[in-house]
């Protein structure tokens, strides 16, 4: 089965269980200033969790476009490194909207995971929150998972391995425990299972997980959190689409599926025409330019562009980290906005938006395109020189991360990615301090200009804020874990 075939399938099955199909909203969030981009298919329906907006179904279903690039579900330093994870994906979901509960929920994954997709039961392992025994109880008593595949795991125990299975959408929102699917990949993939030590491998791959909401957390009067009941019980869940078809099509990573395998196929051919000479078909560039263009595209066709703040910035950060991945396979002239066509070709169908903007997408691509092709080599090369005489475990100079930054629009994140693949890291509280130095240069040159009577040109400093978001991108500590 192809992917798109896998999507058509998921959706016709939870329509047969009665579920409304529901259109993806945008990636760029429409009345939700918490949220940076979609990053899950209950985005769009939160008020409806929440009580305060009603439809006209209680059941829903779902392909959702989400992208975990920035904010609390951040994924791009994933990419290229896991074999599970993108910066752009599809989840599947089916939501009941104060309908069924955990039971239903439970059976129908069940039925659609062993009955229509035909998975192997015993390949299949599930994770419920500790203390949720009515999960418990519903996996090893009605589906008949023996016991030690059903796997309780806790919260806050403070090791990194304790991810919580309970289930928040940010700091406020609907939440409440969770039970994911796991397939195991055999001995011969490394990793153990979920709630070990080593789950951060890919024999255990997390295909579903099943929400249950129960509570609203919010800040009250005092400042402090708190969960009220919801005034109905739902059901939110989400299946990573690429997962799934990697399951189904039985292959070793996300990134052999059909749909990965003709864009990287169609990368390869665009980077040759830009002077890239041998290319390692394995390579992780290969990987990361083909799951970037699919964020880039989506992002601009759902109206951001490039900039240097907010949404537009992470855009520019995924944009300007594909185009030093291509840069690093040896071309030298653009290439990136050249997969739009690809992209439009084996996705457009299901979401018309990248044809109908197709030419649009592209241009917005290759302007950045162009303007980071200027000033790439020269950044690269002096990156290049600084590296050469750091001496051996040495992180790299905040000083000259800010000069990539400000004077050849290296983002940091960018120039940590490059460090991360010669073992290195960047020192970024020497980069945040220059970077809050010229700021306070600008600011006083803004003043004194002013007080000379001369005409104020504004502040000419090209970074506008979201700092966090911003350290958050330089990261290089590994695989994130939620
Ligand atoms: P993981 O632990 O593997 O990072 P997650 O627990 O963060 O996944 P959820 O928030 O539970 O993921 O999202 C629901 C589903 O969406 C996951 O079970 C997975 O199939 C899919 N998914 C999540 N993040 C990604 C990603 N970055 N790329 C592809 N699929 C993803
Ligand atoms: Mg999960
Ligand atoms: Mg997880
Ligand atoms: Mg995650």
């Amino acid at each position: 089965m192809k992917a798109a075939e896998i999507r058509s399938a998921f959706l016709k099955f939870f329509e047969s269980k009665g579920h409304q199909i529901v259109a993806s909203s945008p990636v760029v969030p429409g009345d939700d200033p918490t949220l940076l981009f979609t990053n899950a298919g209950m985005n769009q329906f939160k008020d409806v969790f929440l009580g305060f907006d009603k439809r006209p179904y209680t059941r829903a279903a779902t392909a959702q476009k989400c992208i975990r690039a920035g904010g609390k579900h951040n994924d791009l330093e994933n990419v290229g490194y896991t074999a599970r994870h993108h910066t752009f994906f599809e989840m599947l979901g089916n939501f009941s909207f104060g309908d069924y509960f955990k039971e239903d929920a439970i059976k129908y994954a069940w039925e659609l995971l062993t009955e229509v997709f035909k998975l192997p039961k015993e390949k299949l392992l599930a994770t419920v929150y500790a203390e949720d025994d009515e999960a418990y109880n519903i996996w090893t008593q009605q589906i008949g998972l023996p016991p030690e595949r059903v796997i309780r795991i806790g919260d806050n125990k403070g090791a990194r391995y304790a991810s919580d299975n309970f289930w928040m959408m940010g700091d406020t929102g609907p939440c409440g425990p969770c039970s994911e699917i796991f397939y195991d990949f055999g001995p011969s993939v490394a990793g153990g299972p979920p709630g070990s030590p080593d789950e951060d491998g890919d024999r255990y791959t997390e295909v579903w997980n099943n929400v249950f909401m129960q509570f609203n957390r919010r800040v009250d009067e005092n400042g402090n959190y708190v969960m009220d009941l919801l005034p109905k019980p739902s059901v939110d869940t989400g299946m990573g689409l690429e997962r799934l078809t990697r399951v189904l099509q039985n292959v070793q990573t996300n990134y052999d599926i059909d749909l990965f395998i003709t864009l990287m196929a169609s990368a390869q051919t665009v980077l040759k025409q830009a002077g890239a000479l041998e290319i390692d078909p394995a390579s992780p560039s290969l990987k990361v330019i083909a799951d970037h263009i699919r964020a880039c595209a989506f992002t601009v066709a759902d109206g951001v562009i490039p900039s240097n703040e907010g949404r537009g910035y992470v855009l520019r950060r995924i944009a300007r980290r594909a185009i030093r991945h291509g840069y690093k396979l040896g071309a030298r002239a653009p290439f990136f906005h050249k997969l739009v066509d690809a992209l439009a070709t084996e996705m457009g169908s299901a979401y018309p938006e990248l044809k109908q903007q197709q030419a649009r997408v592209t241009e917005v691509l290759k302007i950045e395109e162009e303007r980071f092709f200027q000033t790439i080599a020269n950044g690269m090369e002096i990156l290049d020189t600084a590296l050469a005489s750091l001496p051996a475990g040495t992180p790299l100079g905040g000083d000259i991360a800010f000069k990539l930054h400000d004077t050849y629009g290296f983002p940091l994140d960018l120039t940590a990615d490059v460090l991360r693949e010669r073992g290195l890291t960047v020192d970024e509280a020497g980069f945040n301090a220059a970077m809050k130095e010229q700021r306070e240069r600008a600011r006083e040159k803004g003043k004194f200009k002013l007080a000379q009577g001369l005409e104020y040109s504004g502040t000419p400093t090209t970074f506008h804020g979201y700092d966090k978001l911003f350290i958050e991108g330089a990261k290089v500590t590994g695989i994130y874990v939620d």
